[in-house]
C-alpha cells in the first residue's frame, strides 16, 4: 500500500476534456462521520482506520482534495420520464478518482452532495442526510443480497444545512462504481453530433467493462449486446426480490449494469404487479411491473447514440441496432426464468414453468400476500424438520387459492431431480428473509435525523446477512403493521 489515503490513478480524466469538467468539491464547515463501510474499503484496498481519521474524513467530505485526486463533474444527458433533457451531467456529484481494488478491478470513487458544479443547474450541489443515508443503506442491502450495484463507502455529515421542504443537516456519500458511465453519457455526445467523443467514451467503456469485445467486428454492436445482457439480468433480479427502482431514466442506467441512484426506489411488501412508491412517478411509467420494458426502451436509446459508430448506411445501421434490441425480450425472459426457478426450487427447464411463476404472482396479488416472505416461507418448508414453521399460505387472504397453486408445485418438483439438501441450499440463498423494507427504513432514518444512529446501524447489521435467521432480530423480516405503512417514498 502507498503513503496516499487513496491511490488515485484517474483514466476518465484522461479523455477528451469535453467529457467533463474539473471541479474542485465545496469544504464541509464541520465534517463528522457518520458511516464507514469497512469491509468496503478493505476490499478497495483502502485502510478504514486512515479513513476515519480526521485527515480522511476531510477528503470524504469534500474539506480537503487528496493528493492523486482530480475531481471531475462528469457530462451527460437522458431522457427523464421520457422527456428528452440535453444536458444533466454530474450536478451535484464528483468523481474524486479511480482506484484499483484487490480484485484488480477499477473503481471509481465519487463524492455526492459536494456542491455545485456546472451541471448543477438551479441546483444547490448538496444532499440532506436522509437521502444519503438511505442511498447507505439500500444500495449496501442490495450489495448483500447478491445484486450489481455500486456501493456506499462513507457517508460524512457536512455541519451545513440543506433546505428542502424541510431543513435538514447536509450530508456527503462516497459512492464507488464500476464507473458512473450511463446511458445517458453515450446520448449526451450523441445529441451534440460528437462522434469523436463517443468514440473515445465507447473505447473506455469497453477497455475498462467489456474487454472480452475489444476485437469484436463491430464494437459498439457488441457493446450494445454486452449491456443489454448485463441490464437484462440487472432487473430480472430486482424482479426477483420485488426492488422497484422509481427513477429508471436513461441517465440512472449504468453501462456497466449495476443498479444505480437509490433516490424513490422501494422494495415490495405486499405483492402488486402496477406498485408505485415513488412521489414523483404519477403516471407510473416506472412501477414493478413495467421495469422490463422501460430497460428495452432505455436500451433502445442507447442503441440510437450508438449509431454513428456502426458501420455502413444509416438504413443498414439501423436494422442491426434494432435486431439487437428485438431480442431483449427474450433475454430478460430466459434472465427472469432462471431468477424465479431457483427461487421456486427449480434446478431444471419445463414447459410450464413461467406459467406456474405468474400464477403463484397473480396468486399473491390476489391474495394481498407478502412478497418476500411467501417466497422465503417456500423455502423454509423445502428442507427437513419444518415442523412447527410459519406456512406460507397464511399469508394470503384466501389460502385455499395458495394451495390449489401449491399442489402444482409439488407436481412440478417431483419432476426435478434436485436433491432436497441441495434444494434447500438454493431456495434458501434466493429468497431473503431481510429486505430494507421501507418502514424500518423510514423509522431508521428518521432517529438518524434526530442523532441517534443506533436504529440504522443495527438495520445495516441485519440486511448485511440478508439469507440468514437472526432470530433476536426478527421483527425486522416482518412486513408493516397497517399503520408502519409507507405508501410513498421521496428522492
Ligand atoms: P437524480 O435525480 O439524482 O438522478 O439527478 C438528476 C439530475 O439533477 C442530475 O443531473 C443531478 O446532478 C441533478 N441534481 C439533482 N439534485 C441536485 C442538486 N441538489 N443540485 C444540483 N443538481 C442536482
Ligand atoms: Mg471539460
Ligand atoms: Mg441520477
Amino acid at each position: 500500500m502507498t503513503d496516499q489515503i487513496f491511490p488515485f490513478d484517474n483514466s476518465y480524466a484522461r479523455l477528451p476534456d469535453r467529457l467533463f469538467a474539473r471541479v474542485s468539491p465545496a469544504p464541509a464547515p464541520t465534517p463528522q462521520l457518520l458511516q464507514l463501510n469497512r469491509p468496503l474499503a478493505e476490499e478497495l484496498g483502502l485502510d478504514p482506520d486512515r479513513l476515519a481519521s480526521p485527515e480522511g474524513i476531510a477528503v470524504l467530505s469534500g474539506r480537503r482534495v487528496a493528493a492523486s485526486a482530480d475531481p471531475i463533474a462528469m457530462a451527460y444527458a437522458g431522457h427523464q420520464f421520457g422527456n428528452w433533457v440535453p444536458q444533466l451531467g454530474d450536478g451535484r456529484a464528483l468523481l474524486l478518482g479511480e482506484v484499483i481494488d484487490r480484485n484488480g478491478r477499477r473503481r471509481d470513487i465519487q463524492l455526492k452532495g459536494s456542491g455545485r458544479t456546472p451541471f448543477s443547474r438551479g441546483g444547490d450541489g448538496k444532499a440532506p442526510l436522509g437521502p444519503v443515508l438511505r442511498e447507505f443503506i439500500v444500495s449496501e442491502a442490495m450489495a448483500a443480497l447478491g445484486i450489481p450495484t455500486t456501493r456506499s463507502l462513507a457517508a460524512v455529515a457536512t455541519g451545513e444545512h440543506v433546505v428542502r421542504d424541510t431543513v435538514q443537516p447536509g450530508a456527503v456519500l462516497t459512492r464507488v462504481a464500476a464507473s458512473h458511465v450511463r446511458i445517458g453519457t453515450f446520448q449526451y455526445f450523441y445529441a451534440r453530433r460528437d462522434a469523436e467523443a463517443l468514440q473515445a467514451l465507447t473505447d473506455h467503456v469497453i477497455a475498462r467493462h467489456y474487454p472480452e469485445i475489444t476485437a469484436a467486428d463491430v464494437p459498439a454492436l457488441a457493446l450494445l449486446e454486452k449491456v443489454m445482457e448485463r441490464q437484462a439480468n440487472l432487473v430480472a433480479q430486482w424482479m426477483g426480490v420485488g426492488f422497484i427502482h422509481g427513477v429508471m431514466n436513461t441517465d440512472n442506467m449504468t453501462i456497466s449494469g449495476e443498479t444505480i441512484d437509490y433516490g424513490p426506489c422501494a422494495f415490495m411488501d405486499t405483492f402488486r404487479e402496477g406498485q408505485v412508491f415513488s412521489s414523483i412517478d404519477v403516471a407510473g411509467r416506472y412501477a414493478y411491473g413495467n421495469q422490463p420494458r422501460i430497460a428495452q426502451w432505455n436500451l433502445a436509446q442507447l442503441a440510437q447514440a450508438l449509431l454513428p459508430l456502426i458501420p455502413g448506411d444509416d438504413d443498414a445501421a439501423v436494422e442491426a441496432a434494432q435486431a439487437t434490441i428485438d431480442r431483449f425480450p427474450d433475454l430478460f425472459r430466459d434472465a427472469w426464468l432462471s431468477v424465479m426457478r431457483r427461487k421456486l426450487g427449480l434446478s431444471t427447464a419445463a414447459e410450464g414453468d413461467a406459467e406456474l411463476i405468474s400464477t403463484l404472482l397473480s396468486t399473491m396479488e390476489a391474495g394481498r400476500a407478502d412478497f418476500s416472505l411467501t417466497f422465503r416461507r417456500l423455502a423454509d418448508h423445502s428442507g427437513p424438520d419444518t415442523e412447527g414453521r410459519p406456512q406460507a399460505r397464511d399469508l394470503f387472504a384466501d389460502p385455499a387459492a395458495f394451495d390449489t397453486w401449491a399442489e402444482r408445485w409439488h407436481a412440478r418438483l417431483a419432476t426435478d431431480p434436485m436433491q432436497p439438501a441441495e434444494r434447500d441450499e438454493m431456495m434458501r440463498t434466493a429468497n431473503p428473509l431481510f429486505i430494507p423494507r421501507n418502514h424500518r427504513v423510514e423509522e431508521a432514518l428518521t432517529a438518524a435525523q434526530d442523532g441517534d444512529l443506533q436504529p440504522l446501524e443495527k438495520l445495516r447489521g441485519v440486511l448485511a446477512r440478508p439469507f440468514d435467521h437472526q432470530p433476536d432480530e426478527a421483527s425486522l423480516a416482518l412486513p408493516p403493521q397497517s399503520h408502519e405503512v409507507v405508501a410513498q417514498t421521496f428522492c
